[in-house]
């Protein structure tokens, strides 16, 4: 924290007479309020009494802005159905806090499919019937979604909603469908049947009864959004946590790497296997088995859908990780590459620049592509790299 005494030597009381004003404020407001104090000195020096009278109640707003500016290192707030951690290594006024969490719920509200009004919700409402005009930042995490359906040849597919809701994972309904319902529901999947209009912003599902989800990619796109305001307010050093989509911005003194913990995928949140080491400006984001789940006759049915035969994606793999320039590409590769599985997942990521992965194995054992820097710190694994 940053705090600063200042004296205003001009400052004078309702008498007209010069009184001693100091006051402690933040170095951040200081480029903020000096038009302010300058137009002060202006006032002190005219005999309006109006403009006195307005001096005072500027002096006055000034004590109220500086004792009002808190900093906290840290807020959690509840977004996206989980835990989102913002901490703010510098200048983490209550302000900046504030402005980053009403993006975070404002992302929220345009792309949760629990919310109503939501984007997401009136396309899905009108799927088969019309497009619907989304917000421009709606459109552009459906178009991204829509870019790594693509390029996962449907891995990746983010019309997996009836899928999600015929299974009812993560939710109280916790069911297992026929083959028949499954059938069914899978005719509903098909990410080709997105339609989208740059020009109006515009979304169209074809076949009624499809639904989006963007369940696998929205939270990586806020903390992208966070991590650009907290940049933008020029805040070197930020750790960024939405439900474990991970952005590290900036470096740590003496450029000490960030430590991020890998979630150990049998033991309860914050048990870790090891630790991934990242320098700056990184996102980490995993997709596992543990996330979401119920067990039936010691079958895990877990919240990863393989879309093309319906069922929770069904591989030798407990968890990836993916590491990469922005949270929503790594959001999405980590869901994309689990549901390929190793051998095709890492063929894919071998193609995309700057992104890497690694793989806990059922077997409990760990592999890595050759940049991720990761230390094994839980001897019931073992790191085959
Ligand atoms: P990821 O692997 O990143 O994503 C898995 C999720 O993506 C699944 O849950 C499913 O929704 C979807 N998915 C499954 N298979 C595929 C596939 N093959 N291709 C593409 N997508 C797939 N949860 C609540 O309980 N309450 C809420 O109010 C709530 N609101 C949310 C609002 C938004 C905008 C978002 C993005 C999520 C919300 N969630 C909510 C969901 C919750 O946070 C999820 O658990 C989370 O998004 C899943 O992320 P993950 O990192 O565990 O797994
Ligand atoms: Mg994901």
């Amino acid at each position: 924290m940053e705090v600063i005494l200042r004296n205003f030597p001009n400052a004078l009381d309702s008498k007209n007479k010069k009184i001693k004003l100091r006051i402690l404020y933040h170095r951040e407001l200081q480029l903020k309020l000096s038009g302010v104090s300058r137009s002060i000195n202006t006032i002190t020096n005219s005999s309006s009494v109006f403009l006195r009278v307005l001096r005072g109640f500027l002096i006055l707003n000034i004590i109220l802005f500086y004792s009002c500016s808190k900093t906290e290192p840290s807020r959690t707030e509840t977004a996206f159905g989980t835990a989102c951690t913002i901490t703010l290594y510098e200048h983490g006024s209550t302000g900046i806090y504030n402005e980053i969490f009403s993006k975070i719920h404002q992302i929220d509200n345009l792309m949760s499919i629990n919310i109503l009004s939501s984007d997401v919700s009136r396309i899905n409402n009108n799927a088969g019937i019309e497009p619907v005009q989304v917000h421009e930042e709606t459109f552009k995490v459906i178009e991204r979604a829509v870019y790594y359906a693509g390029l996962s040849d449907g891995a990746f597919d983010p019309t997996v909603g009836p899928l999600v809701n015929l299974w009812g994972i993560g939710k109280g309904n916790r069911n297992i469908p026929s083959q028949n319902e499954i059938d069914k529901t899978l005719t509903l999947i098909n990410w080709s049947n997105i339609e989208l209009d740059p020009k109006t912003n515009s979304v169209f599902l074809t076949q009624s009864g499809m639904s989006l989800d963007l369940g696998a990619i929205a939270k990586g796109y806020a903390a992208d959004a966070a991590a650009q305001i907290i940049k933008e307010a020029g805040i070197k050093r930020a750790l960024i946590n939405l439900g474990g989509d991970v952005y590290v911005l900036g470096e740590k003194p003496d450029k000490i790497p960030w430590k991020i913990g890998i979630q150990h995928p049998y033991e309860e949140r914050n048990v870790t296997i090891g630790y991934v080491q990242l320098q700056k400006d990184k996102a980490l984001v995993t997709s596992g088995v543990y996330e979401r789940f119920f067990i039936r006759n010691e079958i895990r049915y877990h919240h990863i859908f393989n879309p093309s035969n319906g069922y929770p994606a069904d591989n030798n793999l407990l968890s990836v990780t993916i590491i990469a320039q922005t949270a929503m590409n790594a959001d999405a590769l980590s869901t994309a590459v689990f549901v390929l599985g190793y051998e095709k997942g890492m063929e894919l990521i071998k193609n995309i620049p700057d992104a890497e992965a690694m793989f806990v194995f059922k077997d409990r054992s760990i592999r890595t592509t050759s940049g991720v820097n990761f230390t094994l710190t839980d001897n019931t694994f073992t790191f085959k790299n």
